[in-house]
């Protein structure tokens, strides 16, 4: 197996202990299941995210749109890093220690380091185009109440800027990488 599927691997199976990670921090939701946003760049009175049916491996939030997997908590939570190997070393790996998930270390060229960080950066831009744009695909995929959506305002389209500093805090990526690997503004005019 090749250092790039072993680090896929590594995570899908971490990815479902996001809510045991969330209580080791003493992070609980309320009793209709809302966790208050981690993202702190949101002042989050009202708990307004909740952990995605049916996996529960990402944690959403209806306020802000910050979308969070397990890696993305432990930034943010913790200050473990986002990108380079020190990703895979002091936030994966990390992560496997906490949680005794047995692990041979993984070394990735910087190459593939910077692919995989490409995919995640369209995939979170593209879970953010629907989230905005589409409340009926949303609950398609991802089986929010279509009345949270509402109330949430999720489908109005928000500016440019909105969009890159959303998908930076979401992903923990500078905009320069972001606006490096084509997500730029002519792109969307
Ligand atoms: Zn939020």
């Amino acid at each position: 197996m090749s250092a790039r599927d072993s680090l896929k691997e590594l995570m899908t199976r971490l990815r479902p202990f996001l809510k045991a990670y969330l209580e080791s921090k003493n992070i609980r939701p309320n009793k209709a299941g809302f966790y208050k946003c981690i993202n702190p760049a949101h002042a989050d009175k009202n708990p307004s995210s909740r952990l995605v049916p049916p996996d529960e491996v990402n944690l959403f939030c209806f306020g802000c749109l910050f979308n969070a997997d397990l890696f993305r908590a432990a930034s943010v939570l913790e200050g473990r890093p986002s990108s380079g190997p020190e990703f895979v070393t002091e936030n994966v790996q990390y992560l496997a220690e906490q949680f005794n998930v047995p692990f041979t270390p993984i070394e990735l060229t910087e190459d593939d380091l910077i692919r995989m960080q490409v995919r995640n950066l369209y995939g979170q831009a593209e879970q953010l185009l629907v989230a905005y744009n589409n409340p009926l695909h949303a609950k398609e995929l991802y089986g929010w109440d279509l009345e949270n959506v509402a109330k949430w305002g999720i489908g109005t389209v928000p500016s440019w800027k909105e969009f890159v500093d959303q998908l930076a805090q979401t992903t923990g990526y500078t905009k320069s990488f972001i606006n490096a690997n084509g997500i730029r503004e002519n792109e969307f005019n």
